[in-house]
């Protein structure tokens, strides 16, 4: 029997489309990450399912779409989980035979979301063990980390580098990694799964990078900017010139700071003659609005490509050619593409099979031709609990929204790349063929009912048995 490979799935939090070099960026912001892309299959036209953290990660883990899993908002006071009756991706492989790593810098994907269910080793934002099932022995560093974590001002110091919990994780799996290359550790197959938010703020670089992006002189005042930052992504002001510029500066620092990382973890990924057997994905939960749009205008800058464009970009699996694929897709994909690669064999039930998709599926275009993508405004944070539904289908150059009063909006890219224009009266065919399509996908995501997949045999239950009572296995 082959063996099954090695997964490493990188998510890189809130890393725009549009900001990496090989992707056309006028900067150089990410040459480790552009080598890698020369021997990978590259997504052009990959959209996230949700433009932030918790849906999308969610949809990720459980290859449902935010309207299925129900983690789309999180509203002070309330916790979202991910119902029990749902599996997560982690639960299945672990279930065949995988050890499964998860590091999530990101409080929204761990334990508080139950997003931590079926990691062997789960660590969380404030690097906190949550979960610990095996004989896992983690690296000498964690101790300092450990220790720091008792004390709050240093923790909180700590956490905001999120350079140094990047590091941290990234070093963690090649450590596991180093030890069962050696015999030392587990003969299990690995999935690993790292959130790491260096492109998320604050944006805190180190000065060397942040010198390459910007003309910024000592004192470089980073708390001053990452005030400005905090203030205009909260509404509280508008963007100006000066604010976009400092913006794009310390966001492409802190790329360009990540790149180097993720850099020297493909070295050594390589250097353990792993990458032979291992299928790596470096990708992202969503984008980031860097002062183009303001917050508060409808329709919303969320649901623009700087939000919902995400890079993607797979090395070494069995169904993908290396090479540039400009194929819709969804980050949501990646689940059932996971699932075919390591052999874990899937049941699909015909009306379900359009809505189900993996990325190999995605290389027939005729077939699967739309990406959706949904949000609840306000999602997080927020003491209002009043919901806006806004809905999403994008075929790669039309991009169809309809929100909760079916306010409709048409974009096109080639006309109109900063997604400004309504083209629906323009464009009345096109609105129509499109609003039928999403009506027909929120008819199918409305009708799923996750209390209806009880399991009937609790004690043996197979993750097999439960992905078919689900009904998309
Ligand atoms: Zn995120």
């Amino acid at each position: 029997m082959k063996k099954k490979p090695n997964i490493f799935l990188i998510i890189t939090d809130s890393l725009r489309f549009d900001h990496l070099s090989c992707n056309g960026y006028s900067r150089q912001t990410t040459p480790n990450i552009d080598a890698f892309s020369k021997k990978s299959t590259v997504f052009t036209k990959a959209y996230t399912p949700a433009p932030w953290t918790l849906p999308s990660h969610a949809t990720l883990f459980t290859g449902l779409y935010p309207s299925e899993h129900q983690l789309v908002s999180g509203y002070k006071g309330i916790t979202p989980k991910l119902s029990s009756n749902i599996p997560t991706l982690a639960e299945i492989l672990s279930d065949h035979g995988y050890m499964t790593i998860g590091l999530s810098s990101n409080p929204w994907v761990g334990e508080k979301t139950d997003l931590n269910r079926g990691f062997d080793l789960y660590s969380e934002y404030n690097y906190k063990i949550s979960s610990l099932k095996q004989n896992i022995t983690l690296p000498a560093i964690w101790k300092l980390f450990q220790i720091a974590s008792r004390i709050p001002k240093i923790r909180t110091k700590v956490m905001r580098r999120h350079h140094l919990i990047s590091n941290l994780y990234l070093n963690t799996i090649i450590d596991i990694m180093s030890k069962n290359v050696n015999g030392q550790g587990e003969k299990k197959p690995v999935f690993s799964f790292v959130n790491i938010m260096n492109p998320h703020n604050p944006y805190l670089p180190h000065v060397k990078y942040l010198k390459k992006f910007s003309d910024l002189k000592y004192p470089y005042r980073y708390n001053y900017w990452d005030d400005q930052f905090n203030k205009y992504i909260q509404g509280k002001i508008v963007s100006d010139d000066n604010l976009r510029s400092q913006l794009n500066n310390f966001y492409d620092a802190s790329i360009y700071e990540m790149d180097v990382q993720l850099g020297a973890f493909l070295k050594s990924l390589n250097d353990l003659g792993l990458m032979d057997n291992s299928i790596v994905i470096v990708t992202a939960d969503h984008g980031k609005t860097l002062g183009e749009y303001e917050r508060k205008e409808y329709p919303l800058h969320y649901m623009t490509d700087v939000n919902r464009h995400i890079p993607l970009m797979v090395y070494g699996a069995e169904s993908l050619e290396p090479g540039i694929k400009d194929n819709v897709c969804s980050l949501q994909d990646i689940y059932k593409f996971v699932m075919e690669e390591t052999g874990i064999s899937e049941l699909e039930k015909a009306d379900e099979e359009k809505y189900r998709v993996s990325l190999s599926d995605r290389l027939n275009t005729e077939k699967y031709p739309f990406a959706f993508t949904e949000v609840k405004i306000p999602y997080a944070g927020n003491e209002d609990s009043s919901i806006n539904d806004v809905y999403c289908i994008d075929d790669g150059r039309y991009s169809f929204l309809s929100n909760s009063s079916q306010d409709n909006i048409l974009w096109d890219r080639t006309k109109d790349p900063s997604q400004v224009r309504d083209f629906s009266s323009e464009e009345p065919e096109i609105s129509m063929k499109l609003s039928e399509e999403l009506a027909a996908w929120i008819e199918f995501v409305n009708n799923f009912d996750t209390q209806g997949h009880e399991t009937q045999d609790e004690a043996n239950r197979e993750t097999m048995n439960r992905l078919k009572d689900l009904g998309y296995l």
